[in-house]
């Protein structure tokens, strides 16, 4: 399959991983992604441990602050990680663009549905940032946007890399993005109020 790729650059204090799409074995199978073992004979799922099974585990490995920032959001198996951080008490905020926001299959309702908050530019120009941060500490980030079609059809790249400092650049422009934001909270089709 050879869809996805790792490598530790070793050296200096960053660890770091890369991670290619498209996913060429499709997408996972739900108890492999669950860390149990499937028996359904004809399970046309992914059983290995896909580029996106391997990002979806970096989500699942927040423990403290998520901080996703992504133009786009339509992949359900992402959505659901953004979801269950939210669900074990992990501090998640959300950005993304007001446009792609109520776009089909966009998956920013059920993301505010879910009580995470959820804030968008308000702009004709894109917010086109494909990066998250997971405690502070580890940066997501690349041209994979959060959806079905970059982890099934596109060429992506995602580098996640481990270095609190260069986190901490991303985190600052977050921050300074969620000002900027206040008032755009993104409350789904069907409103809802302010959650932030
Ligand atoms: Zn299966």
């Amino acid at each position: 399959m050879g869809a996805c790729f790792s490598s530790p650059t070793g050296g200096g204090s960053t660890d770091a991983e890369v991670l290619f799409f498209p996913d060429s074995a499709g997408m996972p199978c739900r108890r492999h992604l669950a860390g149990k073992e499937c028996r359904r004979a004809n399970c046309t799922y992914a059983h290995a441990d896909t580029s996106l099974v391997k990002l979806l585990r970096r989500i699942d490995a927040a423990s403290k602050t998520l901080d996703v920032c992504v133009f786009t959001i339509t992949c359900n198996e992402i959505a659901d990680a953004v979801v269950r951080a939210h669900e074990r008490g992990v501090k998640v905020r959300v950005i993304s663009d007001d446009e792609q926001a109520n776009s089909t299959g966009s998956d920013l309702r059920a993301i505010a549905d879910a009580g995470i908050p959820v804030r968008t530019d308000a702009a004709s120009t894109h917010m086109h940032h494909k990066f998250a941060i997971v405690d502070g500490a580890t940066l997501i980030n690349g041209s994979f946007n959060w959806t079905r079609q970059a982890v099934l059809g596109n060429q992506e790249n995602v580098v996640i890399a481990r270095d609190a400092k260069l986190a901490g650049v991303f985190a600052k422009e977050f921050d300074s993005m969620w000002g900027k934001f206040r008032g755009n909270e993104y409350a789904g089709r069907g409103g809802g109020g302010n959650r932030a």
